[in-house]
């Protein structure tokens, strides 16, 4: 669906919430749970909980463990909390947009996070700004609180149904009041969010493995348009559907490159999911080669998947330095050359004099895969044949994954044979859509920024979305 609306929203977020209902010690278990979703975002990082009466919060700019000591933990009181990691692309760096944001009302105080992006939130905003609303941050995070208290006489869950069929984009939003917690995932489920128990207490996740990280056991996936109410003094939890016709188009990206391996989404583990695309992409692509190797971390699965299926060697012909950002996180293109380079090194004498089978999983700019080969190269690789474990990328994404504009998509104006001549590869063969779908078993999947069919409407004007002649 190519519908183009006005007003565009230009802030990213590829975020992680956690959340704990009704749990002792809620604040170090959320600390626990964050830091195993910090790969979601390093920008910033926060902490809210409630003992019933008050709401707390401590939140920064930086790592989880930069920014929370045992003594900010222990000013954060109370058996349920939420939290949240955050990493912004244009126009949303700054404590002010540091989640969970807290709201003071007289009808009663909240805290919401979310991951996500809100792809009608200039017109929201505005909407509300024209009633009176002042926003704190430039997050269309905020706009929720906005229209949940629009019309603050409404039945709370009245208000909060509304308001969530007023945004359309892709969420998962965590609310806390002093008795509840609300997890809602969008409509057409872009986002993962999972329930877990612990102890007889519930606890919340973007990603299934921050539960094993807590000793928590995976209970199931808040549905495509679900919300799911905890509330004290009730042993069950209450799940209300707040928007019939979902859909289950879970991101691809969260499998291919985003989420954690360890991680299982909507009933799929995420390395079973890579090595799976890794045997297809051997089946369908194979070629004469010595070694195989992954660009590391997130290509190591899909490596192994192709070694195996093709019988040619698995080595670890790339080393990452563990203790360098991703690449992706810095901001100019000179940064990021730079930063690939510090990241990966090659082992010189694994590849030297080698057929090799360098396996990726995705090219946005190109700029990771030149650098890489250029590496390979100058450590003495004979052949470098290139398999990206994803279909070309020719569109950006509006629904919170950082995946770039259409200038800098290499992909959205060269075809396969001229990008496999830019980044310097002997062959280059990417796998397609419905590789990604067999891989997964399902049926349904957003590929909009391989195929340009987004879910939603975009409300954004052709210019602001640079895509003169392309739709
Ligand atoms: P590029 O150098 O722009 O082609 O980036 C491609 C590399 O970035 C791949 O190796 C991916 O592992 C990684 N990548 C893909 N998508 C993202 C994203 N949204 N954020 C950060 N890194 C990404
Ligand atoms: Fe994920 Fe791409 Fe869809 Fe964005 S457009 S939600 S990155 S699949």
């Amino acid at each position: 669906m190519n519908l183009i609306k006005y007003f565009p929203s230009n802030i990213n977020e590829e975020c992680g919430v956690f959340g704990v209902f009704n749990c002792e010690n809620a604040a170090e278990l959320t600390y626990y749970g964050l830091h195993a979703l910090q790969h979601r975002g390093q920008e910033g990082c926060g902490i809210a909980t409630t003992d019933e009466v008050e709401i707390y919060r401590e939140r920064g700019e930086g790592l989880v463990t930069e920014i929370f000591s045992e003594a900010k933990l222990a000013k954060l009181k109370g058996d349920n909390a939420i939290g949240h990691v955050r990493y912004s692309t244009a126009g949303g760096s700054g404590i002010d947009n540091v989640q969970p944001f807290v709201f003071r009302h007289y009808t009663g105080d909240f805290s919401l996070c979310h991951n996500g992006n809100i792809v009608n939130s200039r017109a929201l905003k505005l909407m509300l700004e024209k009633q009176g609303s002042i926003f704190q941050s430039s997050s269309d995070t905020e706009i929720l609180a906005h229209l949940i208290k629009m019309d603050f006489r409404k039945d709370r869950l009245a208000a909060i149904v509304e308001a969530l069929n007023m945004i359309e984009g892709a969420y998962a939003f965590l609310i806390m009041t002093p008795k509840r917690l609300y997890a809602c995932r969008d409509k057409n489920g872009l986002r993962p969010l999972s329930i877990g128990k612990l102890n007889g207490s519930y606890v919340l996740s973007s990603e299934t493995c921050a539960f094993e990280a807590i000793g928590a056991t995976f209970s199931r996936d808040v549905e495509p348009g679900e919300m799911v109410i905890f509330e004290h003094g009730k042993e069950e939890i209450t799940s209300l559907t707040f928007s019939y016709g979902s859909m289950r188009k879970m991101c691809s990206m969260e499998f291919i490159y985003f989420a954690r391996p360890d991680s299982d989404i909507e009933g799929m583990n995420v390395h079973s999911f890579r090595k799976e695309c890794g045997r297809i992409m051997a089946r369908r692509f194979p070629v004469e080669a010595d070694v195989v190797i992954g660009v590391p971390d997130s290509s190591t699965s899909a490596a192994t998947g192709y070694a195996e299926e093709s019988g040619i060697p698995y080595e670890m012909g790339l080393i990452k330095n563990k203790y360098v950002g991703r690449t992706f996180i810095q901001p100019s293109q000179e940064m990021r050359e730079k930063g690939v380079r510090l990241k990966l090194t090659p082992v010189r004498s694994l590849v030297s004099g080698k057929r090799l089978v360098l396996i990726d999983d995705s090219i946005v700019r190109g700029t990771t895969s030149k650098r890489i080969i250029k590496m390979l190269r100058e450590a003495g690789a004979a052949e470098i044949h290139v398999r990206i474990v994803s279909p070309p990328m020719r569109h950006p994404c509006f629904y919170g994954i950082d995946t770039s504009t259409y200038e800098e998509l290499i992909s959205a104006c060269n075809d396969v044979e001229k990008v496999c001549g830019i980044i310097g590869a002997d062959s280059l063969c990417f796998l397609g859509e419905d590789a990604l779908l067999e891989a997964g078993n399902r049926s349904e999947l957003c590929l909009a920024c391989f195929n340009g069919d987004y879910p939603t409407f975009l409300y954004q004007t052709k210019s602001e979305l640079n895509t003169e002649g392309k739709f």
